[in-house]
């Protein structure tokens, strides 16, 4: 039995930059930041960062364009998107614990817990998907970003 998530609802570094490079990308404006100023301005790895942005873009949140002033932007779904797609998207839609793993847990066939861990986890999500990336960068935090950021 392996339990996913350490510490309550924890999530994945992954997800939670996924997040901070869409309200980057949100106070942007027209400067199109470059994924390096990004991974500067949130203070993570380039590398960590390349890939939530290749995920990004996967999903259609953010676009690259290349070249002389090229950089990030958000698209249009990316501003709309709601804070529990981009969740769900990246933790995946795994239960909370590991009821099934390389040692199942013996109250496996029968077990009122597990389905009240998945309704926890569903309304978690489900409080999330009324906000969107534009309402978290709303003051205050919209203009905190603006002034941690090295290019607007
Ligand atoms: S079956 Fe129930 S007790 Fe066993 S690991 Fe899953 S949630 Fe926990």
């Amino acid at each position: 039995m392996r339990i996913i998530y350490a510490s309550g609802m924890r999530l994945l570094r992954s997800t939670d930059l996924a997040l901070r490079v869409l309200m980057r990308l949100a106070v942007a404006g027209e400067a199109n930041p470059t994924t390096r100023e990004v991974a500067a301005d949130m203070e993570v790895p380039y590398t960590h960062a390349a890939k939530v942005v290749a995920e990004l873009q996967h999903l259609g949140l953010v676009a690259a364009r290349r070249g002389r002033g090229g950089g990030l932007a958000l698209t249009g779904a990316g501003r709309e998107a709601s804070v529990g797609f981009v969740v769900r998207a990246f933790e995946g839609d795994g239960d909370v614990v590991d009821c099934e793993g390389n040692a199942p847990c013996p109250l496996n066939s029968a077990c009122r817990l597990r389905g009240a861990l998945r309704r926890a986890q569903e309304a978690f999500y489900a409080s999330l998907d009324p906000l969107t990336v534009a309402d978290m960068v709303a003051a205050p935090t919209g203009p905190l970003l603006l002034g941690i950021t090295s290019r607007v």
